[in-house]
């Protein structure tokens, strides 16, 4: 018996100097973590860093096993840095979606990523979902989604980000596109921000459930998502960012079109991405289309899949003739690879999984 307390006293102190070598690096990592957020468009963004790492020494004992208070439905259950994941759970009494929000954090309870939760079903039966992305920057482990209202945590679930390599490249800027990227410009502000007004809003609409097609008729990509790029100036000067979506290398006039069903929520010139259009899919989810020639939709109309939106061109900051084509979950540059294998919010498989653990 002795023996087993002096065990559990070195296991205690054991344990409380892991925690403190831990922290230290939790907070470099979250220090980064914010650095390469703020890179990854170029773009300023409104998002909110990960938040400090406070040492607490933990009791000797074991945590009792955490149950979640509320069952939730997790699709994937193991995904890698850029993919989307949809959570799932019943609200139960006052289940107003809007008091919903769901975060990722990772296996030090640093937040990742957070989205407002929505009604899975018109009738408001209860079921309530969010879809949620992996940063492209999260290292691989174990992470946590966990389900709040009001800022009270309702449940949580753990699952496995795996590990995931990004290629890296280098783009020579000219004058005309270094000055995009380095001259300030308060058009360019104005339009940044209305920008992230857009793709970091959540809606209530559902406007598609199946899998995304590509936007053009082509496979070539000239770039791939999450690229860790070194952009080289005219002056020497090198800047670093992450490519937020992928590249295809087709011809100016090559007719690009509608990833799914949706209503255009922009549709105009940009300094930074000449011609662009941005498509409302889901709560929180937008397809977004850069460059172009011409735009031949306009703001607030209703596009099925399929649908032709403009031709692909070479308008702002571009190097030659492509189509950028980027998703957005949450405000969150999310690989567009992921949307075309499978439907990003699968029904009857959350509906499913749901009456599995009972609930329904
Ligand atoms: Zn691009």
């Amino acid at each position: 018996m002795k023996a087993m307390t002096g065990l559990k006293h070195k296991l205690s102190i054991l344990i409380f100097l892991l925690l403190l070598a831990d922290c230290s690096t939790a907070k470099k990592e979250a220090a980064r973590e914010a650095v390469s957020t703020a890179e990854q468009t170029g773009e300023m963004s409104v998002e909110i860093g990960p938040a400090e790492t406070e040492l607490v020494e933990t009791p000797v004992e074991a945590p009792p096993e955490a149950a979640p208070a509320m069952p939730i439905v997790l699709i994937p259950e193991e995904l890698r840095p850029g993919e989307p994941l949809t959570v799932a759970f019943m609200a139960g009494g006052d289940g107003a979606a809007r008091n919903f929000r769901v975060a990722l954090l990772n296996s030090r309870e640093e937040r990742l990523a957070k989205a407002a939760a929505f009604s899975l079903e018109e009738d408001g039966a209860g079921v309530l979902a969010a879809t949620i992305a992996v940063p492209s920057t999260a290292l691989p482990g174990e992470a946590l989604i966990r389900v709040e209202k009001d800022g009270v945590t309702l449940g949580e679930i753990s699952f496995h980000i795996a590990d995931r390599e990004f290629a890296a490249e280098e783009i020579e800027l000219n004058q005309q596109n270094t000055n995009i990227r380095t001259v300030p410009d308060p058009q360019k502000t104005t339009e940044s921000e209305q920008l992230w007004g857009i793709i970091n809003s959540t809606g209530t609409e559902i406007f598609t459930a199946g899998a995304f097609v590509p936007p053009v008729n082509s496979t070539r990509r000239t770039s791939s998502y999450g690229d860790r790029r070194v952009y080289r100036y005219v002056t020497g000067k090198t800047d670093t960012a992450i490519h937020a979506g992928v590249d295809y290398g087709v011809p100016t006039g090559t007719p690009v079109s509608a990833c799914a069903e949706g209503r255009v929520v922009l549709a105009r010139f940009r300094i930074s991405t000449g011609n662009s259009v941005i498509l409302e899919h889901l709560p929180g989810v937008y397809s977004i289309y850069y460059h172009m020639d011409s735009i031949q939709v306009t703001e607030g109309a209703m596009v099925s899949s399929g649908d032709l939106l403009g031709e692909s061109g070479s308008t702002g900051l571009a190097t030659g003739p492509h189509l950028h084509w980027e998703i957005r979950v949450s405000g969150e540059n999310t690989d567009p690879d992921a949307f075309t294998a499978r439907p990003v919010l699968d029904k009857a498989a959350i509906l499913s999984k749901l009456g599995e653990l009972g609930n329904l």
